[in-house]
């Protein structure tokens, strides 16, 4: 994440002629109808574009309309954060995601101000744990993380996700990254409060085996406190079995900078675990649970 820097006259006065000689440059191929903005581009979409990246803690420099070096690289930034190709091009999936964040920015309740990355396990080619009946945990992990995503936004929180749908975390990075140093980079770039991620266990030696477990960072004890009490919401918002927390050693947990928690939310062997995921009901109220956690863990 970027922080604001003072901007002094003289780097502003060259940011706005390095600025002017590249829409110079730009004007006889760009046309006026271009649907895009990138390097060289100026007007109020401009000063549009400049507000909400600063708004989401990417700094575009001044304020002025111009879509100079800084804006660009504030941009990439963000792309880059946000899981989006990282061309300092501003189509349409970047308009999407910045409006997401400062949209969500601009909420008022208990977590305002608060960032927090939920981290839907698996995706694109890797399915995570299949069941007997062939229900996938990456669909699982995403349907319960976006659920959540709209209570923690609900209450003021600005909510990035690892992924918004059936994709490889960093796919579309260049150069790709591995999935998991992306989850992680997607966290630690944005100065996150509290990550979370979310899966679905699978004992294949015990298909009775059912409930819920949290795995945190070892060492950390904000961290241990977190999946305790994201498991004890979840158990209370379900009925699940809360079976335990344990130290988890996972690369998301050991890598992120912040408060972090593995959750394994009930079992893809166990018959009605699975056929409980499945409801849409369910996974609302195990979103319900993990918001409740996340607002108790944050707020004390
Ligand atoms: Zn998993």
């Amino acid at each position: 994440m970027e922080k604001p820097r003072p901007v002094t006259a003289s780097s502003n006065k060259a940011i706005a002629l390095a600025a002017v000689v590249i829409i110079i440059l730009l004007i006889p191929v760009r046309g006026d109808a271009a649907p895009l903005l990138r390097l060289g581009d100026y007007g109020d979409s401009v000063t549009q574009l400049q507000n909400m990246l600063l708004y989401a803690g990417f700094d575009p420099g001044p304020i002025d309309g111009i879509f100079g070096p800084r804006t660009q690289r504030a941009t990439m930034n963000f792309q880059r954060s946000a899981g989006l190709v990282v061309d300092g091009i501003v189509g349409p999936l970047t308009w999407n995601a910045l409006e997401r964040v400062s949209g969500v920015s601009r909420g008022t309740g208990p977590l305002r101000g608060r960032t927090i990355v939920i981290d839907p396990g698996h995706g694109g080619p890797e399915p995570g744990a299949i069941s007997y009946w062939g229900d996938k945990e990456k669909d699982f992990t995403l349907g319960i993380a976006s659920k959540l995503r709209r209570y923690l936004e609900e209450q003021g929180a600005v909510v990035v996700m690892t992924r918004y749908g059936d994709y490889s975390p960093g796919s579309d990075w260049l150069p790709r990254p591995d999935e998991l140093l992306a989850r992680v980079s997607i966290a630690n770039s944005r100065g996150a409060d509290l990550f979370l991620s979310i899966h679905i266990n699978a004992y294949p030696k015990d298909p009775s085996v059912s409930g819920v477990m949290g795995f945190y960072r070892a060492g950390s004890w904000e961290s241990q406190q977190l999946a305790k009490t994201l498991a004890t919401n979840v158990a209370a918002s379900t009925g699940l079995r809360h079976i335990d927390n344990q130290v988890g050693p996972y690369y998301v947990l050991n890598n992120t900078y912040m408060p972090a928690a593995l959750m394994e939310i009930g079992f893809m062997t166990n018959w009605n675990d699975v056929n409980l995921l499945r409801q849409d009901w369910f996974q609302d109220a195990v979103a319900k649970g993990l918001a409740r956690g996340v607002r108790e863990f944050l707020v004390r």
